[in-house]
């Protein structure tokens, strides 16, 4: 029986051919990961959820079809709670998601699926995710799970986005509109905001001296500490031309991720 590895969603395989497809030497399964939840009042509430369904599908699409990776569909409702004050926002509990990603996981490795990276494009979750997947891991030792967060480690986002927008916006800002203008500009709606301690000049709150938003000593903000419009950045020069060059940027890096992942024989031999 030949696999179809064009074909790269897990879920359109039948049994047989999952079965195949999980027994292949280095068979690896991507999970994006996203949220609902408010993205100011321009933005849709799925956008993680679409960043990560739409880039790691292009990924995807531009990696060798003799690789063994296929992906799961996207997790799209995620932890918000830092968004819970602002209609819309649908958020699962930390202990439910962990949950879900070791039920999930212990069937995959069962199944002998030997990698499991967990694609997400919610910065809100990246400390649970690696949680899970640390814990996973110590439950299915001979399956590799690799949380990764898709804006993080891009080198050439340093030259696309200015420095005082990386560092401060947060949220709804220049990078998360531009990319969405790109990626689907129907959703992008006309009421910009600039909002967040960094950028409002009626600052709602600023950490204490020496702390900060994320970064080295973050403080677990909530974005009704922050914003009034739920946007926690600039993004009033947001425009298609970056949004297809952080796209590109995007697609290019997790490409090649991906690719020395598939190459390499990690995860190392139990010992
Ligand atoms: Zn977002």
């Amino acid at each position: 029986m030949s696999i179809n590895f064009s074909s790269r969603r897990f879920d359109f395989l039948s049994w047989s051919d999952a079965e195949n497809a999980s027994r292949s030497k280095g068979s690896t399964v991507l999970w994006p990961f996203g949220a609902v939840e408010q993205h100011g009042t321009h933005l849709p509430l799925a956008t993680d959820h679409l960043f990560a369904e739409r880039i790691s599908e292009e990924v995807l699409l531009r990696l060798a079809d003799s690789l063994p990776i296929w992906s799961l569909p996207s997790q799209s409702i995620g932890f918000s709670p830092e968004h819970a004050s602002f209609p819309g926002t649908l958020s699962l509990s930390a202990s439910l998601l962990m949950q879900l990603v070791m039920e999930v996981g212990e069937q995959l490795s069962s199944l002998g699926i030997q990698r499991l990276v967990l694609f997400n494009a919610h910065g809100g979750q990246i400390g649970l995710l690696q949680a899970a997947a640390r814990q996973l891991r110590m439950k299915c030792p001979s399956m590799a799970v690799l949380p990764c967060f898709l804006w993080s480690g891009v080198p050439s986002l340093k030259e696309l986005i200015p420095s005082e927008e990386r560092i401060n916006g947060l949220h709804a800002g220049l990078a998360e509109t531009s990319l969405m203008m790109s990626l689907a500009p129907e959703l992008v709606g006309p009421d910009r905001h600039i909002d967040g301690d960094h950028f409002s000049g009626e600052s709602v709150a600023t950490p204490p001296m020496g702390w900060s938003l994320e970064g080295s000593a973050p403080c677990a903000w909530l974005t009704k500490d922050l914003s009034v419009s739920g946007v926690i950045g600039n993004n009033q020069d947001a425009n298609t031309t970056l949004g297809e060059a952080l796209r590109d940027a995007l697609i290019r890096h997790w490409v090649y991720l991906l690719t020395n992942l598939m190459e390499s024989d990690w995860p190392p031999v139990e010992r």
